[in-house]
């Protein structure tokens, strides 16, 4: 079978500027990934070897797929994403040979970022509650020693980063923090009243907003949306305008408020502790 069977190579598109708020998360990115990629030679020259995978984690909606496209994009790498729920979900060795296919493309499409979403699911621990294995190879434990043997396999030199992101960091297995593996461990956290603002300015870019509209006091009434919320909440808006008035040719702040009232956030007050 074709080596690229069920393998999704993308070239991305999203760019820093695409993501509201976080600016010290995209900086530290930059350095993790963007660099290392987009200056090999001058790793290599002087002998640093980069860190070749990073956890992303934090609450979801928050932009952690996001953040692994726009450093592809930023460092014109190729981008395969995978899931852990899927993998997870295969038939028996088809998970493993996915995962192995990946690699294999990536190295050859190189520079490539390879992104795990719900890595839990990928690498859960290996071990019940009472710290003793089950005896049995799970699904679990086959797909993680096939994704530590072909991270372990990247060679310094090869411009392949692996991004992974979770909702629970908890129950990622210890082997995957081992130094050579998931080096660095960021937490993508929700957005503050800033990050809201920014994130509506982005999401409003392309709408006609009438004068009245106030991104910032939107931001301010928006506690606990996420980033997917409030691109939601923008939606939302310029629906309300049509279905006033199917001829409308501005988005009013009436029109941000009956959003507000019909939608409520998906964070709990306990993420921002
Ligand atoms: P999940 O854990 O559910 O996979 P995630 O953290 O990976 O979520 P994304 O898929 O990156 O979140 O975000 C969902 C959508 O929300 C994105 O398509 C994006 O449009 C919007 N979004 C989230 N955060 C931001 C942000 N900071 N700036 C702009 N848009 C955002």
């Amino acid at each position: 079978p074709s080596i690229t069977r069920g393998v999704t190579k993308e070239i991305s598109t999203v760019s820093w500027d695409d993501i509201g708020g976080l600016k010290d998360l995209k900086k530290e990115l930059q350095k993790a990934v963007e660099w290392p990629i987009k200056h090999a030679a001058a790793f290599s020259r002087l002998g640093i070897s980069p860190i070749r995978g990073v956890l992303l984690h934090g609450p979801p909606g928050c932009s952690k797929t996001t953040l692994a496209k726009a450093a592809a994009h930023a460092a014109q790498a190729s981008f395969f994403s995978l899931s852990g729920a899927e993998l997870y979900s295969k038939y028996v060795g088809e998970g493993e040979a996915l995962l192995r296919r990946t690699f294999q493309k990536a190295r050859l499409a190189s520079p490539s970022i390879i992104f795990f979403d719900e890595a839990d699911a990928i690498a859960p621990k290996r071990t019940g509650p009472d710290g003793n294995s089950s005896g049995n190879v799970t699904v679990g434990e086959r797909l993680l020693s096939t994704l530590l043997t072909e991270m372990d396999g990247l060679e310094l030199a090869t411009g392949i980063m692996v991004l992974a992101a979770t909702n629970r960091p908890h129950a990622i297995d210890a082997a995957l923090m081992r130094p050579g593996r998931f080096d660095k461990v960021l937490y993508v956290p929700p957005p503050d009243v800033e990050g809201r603002f920014e994130i509506l300015r982005i999401h409003t870019r392309k709408m006609k907003l009438a004068e009245d509209v106030d991104l910032w006091k939107i931001a301010e009434y928006t506690e606990l949306f996420t980033g997917a919320d409030l691109e939601g909440l923008c939606r939302e808006a310029g629906m309300a305008a049509l279905r006033e008035n199917i001829s409308a040719t501005s988005i009013h702040n009436t029109h941000f408020q009956a959003a507000r009232s019909s939608l409520s956030p998906s964070l709990t007050k306990a993420v921002l502790d």
